[in-house]
Order: structure tokens, then sequence, then C-alpha cells
């Protein structure tokens, strides 16, 4: 079967200047033609996993009916292409990213990728006295981790507060810089707020202070034109699912010098050169640190998905997801008792918001049945909750894929539930 993706032809004329037809762009996705409980389904949770696109799916198929063998060991014809295949697809992840393909670490996702930072860098490198500076709105990946780190080292915590917007508190974010601050880890974008946080400026800020920055850019990824390079920090995450490749990809990018000093996280095939029971020498990075057979097909999946987003044009796609959340925000400002969690300027197409007198979950659930699939919860963000003294939010988050049409069904199915849930 050949499967022709309509967003790639259209994209490739998009990005001459035409206009995307979003609508051919949406039928590459065939999960969102489906119903849940009787209804077209409305998927708003784009901020949890990214649907897939039809190159995504078809590559998988192809891999494992025509190359499935494993990398970097067999010579014969498969294990080449196989390898061919999985290395292309590090050269996109690094024009995607604007880096060194020779940076690039393949790993199962951003909560391994900021592990790995936290096991090979910060493990040797903080002490007692040393200070660990972590924005308040990270997921828990770019939380936990560093308390793991400041518990074997006796290294401490110390937050960056965000002002009642959702936007970090720069003035008070530099001021936190001192001497003792040896790691800063901040999002790129939020998964609850939506915030864009200027990475360029607070790694520039980092930087003269002698502190090393690690950005969690999952959110940043599926959504704006990155340009790594630019940014100026020394690590930064990404995960695959959420830019519509497969689950369990992701990819570390560190600066060479970095990588070159780092001891392995993982030891086992493929991340050594040489092994006699006296000793073993490490491989090179990027391969020093991806021990073990990796997830093949997930990565020329990824691969694919990288062609796809570039084949409509990131600035196609935030221009579309702008578009579609300021009809989002002005849609849910007509529901009675609709609070939002994070306005600040120029945000990512995430709404988190609450209903006077419903609880969340309730919400959720009585939206899924109208075939709206929102994510209630506190988001593996529970710090950045406990700001706002909430316990729980929804949060519709919107993809290029989206249309006009699934808000206001989106908006029609809240005001529904919210009237039978307040009486
Ligand atoms: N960081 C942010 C901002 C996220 O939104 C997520 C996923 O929800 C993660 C990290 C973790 O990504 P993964 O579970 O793919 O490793």
């Amino acid at each position: 079967m050949s499967i022709v993706p309509a967003a790639v032809h259209d994209a490739a004329l998009a990005n001459h200047g035409r206009i995307v037809d979003w609508d051919r762009v949406r039928a590459d996705f065939p999960l969102l033609m489906r119903e849940v409980h009787g209804r077209p389904l409305v998927y708003l949770d784009n901020a949890n996993t990214g649907q897939k696109p039809l190159p995504v799916i078809a590559s998988q198929d192809e891999f494992y009916r025509r190359q499935n063998a494993n990398v970097s060991r067999a010579v014969h014809a498969l294990g080449t292409e196989a390898t061919e295949a999985y290395e292309a697809a590090r050269g996109k992840l690094a024009r995607f990213l604007n880096v060194r393909a020779d940076e690039l670490v393949l790993c199962s996702g951003t909560t391994f990728a900021i592990n790995l930072v936290a096991y090979s860098w910060a493990l040797p490198q903080l002490k007692a006295g040393d200070t660990i500076l972590v924005s308040r709105m990270e997921h828990h990946a770019n939380i936990v981790p560093w308390q793991l780190v400041a518990q074997r080292t006796g290294a401490t915590i110390r937050v960056a507060e965000i002002l009642p917007d959702g936007s970090l508190d720069l003035d008070a974010l530099y001021k936190a810089m001192t001497p003792d601050v040896k790691l800063l880890a901040v999002t790129h974008v939020s998964n609850v707020l939506g915030t864009v946080n200027p990475v360029r400026e607070i790694c520039r800020e980092a930087r003269r202070r002698g502190i090393i920055t690690v950005v969690d850019g999952s959110q940043a990824a599926p959504h704006l034109k990155l340009d790594v390079a630019s940014i100026g920090c020394d690590f930064y995450a990404i995960t695959g699912h959420k830019m519509c490749g497969p689950t369990g990809t992701g990819v570390l990018w560190a600066r060479r010098e970095l990588l070159q000093a780092m001891p392995p996280f993982l030891g086992g095939g493929e991340m050594i050169r040489e092994v006699s029971f006296h000793g073993t020498v490490f491989n090179d990075p990027p391969h020093r640190f991806e021990a073990g057979t990796p997830n093949i097909a997930g990565f020329i999946g990824l691969g694919a998905a990288v062609d796809y987003l570039e084949g409509i044009g990131m600035a196609h796609i935030a221009a579309r997801e702008a578009e579609l959340l300021a009809h989002a925000t002005e849609a849910l400002r007509s529901i009675p008792g609709l609070r939002i969690f994070g306005t600040a300027p120029g945000k990512a197409a995430v709404i988190s918001f609450l209903v006077e007198g419903a609880h969340a979950h309730d919400l959720a659930t009585l939206l899924d049945l109208e075939g709206v699939a929102v994510r209630s919860g506190q988001h593996c963000a529970h710090p950045l909750l406990q700001y706002f003294g909430v316990a729980a939010t929804l949060r519709a988050s919107l993809a290029f894929y989206n249309t006009h049409d699934e808000i206001e069904r989106f908006a029609a199915a809240l005001e529904k539930t919210r009237r039978l849930l307040v009486a």
C-alpha cells in the first residue's frame, strides 16, 4: 500500500508562502476520525501525548515488514539498512533542533534524558553547599531527579517562583542565581500554563554566572521552531510522543565538552569500545550513553514525524495553534464561573481551567461521554498547583490538527456538563 501524506504535499507548497490546507492535514490522522461513546472524538489532550500521522504509522509497518534488524552490530544487509535508517533519524533530529548529530543522545524520552543529566553530570559534580535552582512550573520529570541528586550529594533545591499570570518572575530568578547555584532546571514551555519562558535570556544570565542549564523542551518541540544552538543552554531534552512520534523516544542534546567529560549512566552493549575482565574502554558520546538495543523502529518513526512537521512548517504550526488558542480562550469566556490558570503573553495552546462548583474529574468524565478528551488532575506538576492553591485543574491542549468546529463542540459540551453539575 502506498500512503501519500497529504500534509507533506501541502506543506511543500505552504512553505513557499501558500496557505496550508488544514482539512487535508487532519485527514492524515486516522485516529481523529473515530468515535467515542457514540460521538465524534474531540481530542484535546495533546500536551499529554500527540496523535500520529500516516507517514509515522506507515514507517513502523515498513520497518517491521522489511528492515527489522539490530543496529550497529550486524554486517548483513538488514543490519546495515536498519543502522542507516536509525542514524538518519538522528540526523533529522539534529537538523530539527539545529545542533550537531553527534551531540544527540537518543533515549526513551525527557524523563530518561533529565535523569541521565542528573546521574552522569550532577551526581559527580555537586556537593554539600551547592544549590540546584528549579522553577515552580516544572513537570515532575524536571524536579524529582534533582531531589534525588540533592539527597545523595547534600546539595539543596531552591525554587524560582512565578507571577500570578503564570510567567516566571525573572527578577527573582536572577536574584536567586547566587554563587552557590551550580545548576538551573527550567522548562521552555509549561505543560500546565502554556507559558513560553524566555530561555535564551535566562540561559545567558545563567552562563554569565557559570551555572549549568537544563532546559526541558518537551512542550516546545511540538509547537515552536526550535534553534537549540542559539538558546545557549547546556542540556536540552525533548520527548518524541508529543511531537507526532512514537512513544518511548526522546533526545538529550548536550554540549559536546560536557558529554565528553560525563561518565556513562547505564552499562552494557553498544556503549563500549573494548571490554575485558580488567576493565572497559567506553565508546565516544553519544553512543557512550546508549547502552543496549534502542527503540529502533521508534526512532525511525520519530524521523518520519520530524519530516512531517517540517513538511508543514513549524511557523505554520505555531500560527495555526495561536489562532486555535485565541478561539478557544474566547469560547470559554462565555462559561459562567470559569477560571483560567496561565495567561502569560505569547503562551502556547494549553488552557488549564476550573469551573466554579464543579470538580475537575467530574467535568472531565462527563466531557468524555460527550466525546471530548481533556485531562484532569495535577498534570505531573504538584508544586505548581500548590502555588495556585488548587487540587486539580482541567486542561485542554490543542494541536495544529484540531479544528474551530471542535472548539465550538468542546465549549458547548462544557456548558452542558457544567449545567448538569452546578445546580
Ligand atoms: N516535561 C514536560 C514539560 C512534560 O509535559 C512531560 C510529559 O508530560 C515530560 C517532561 C515527561 O515526558 P516523558 O514522560 O515523555 O518522558
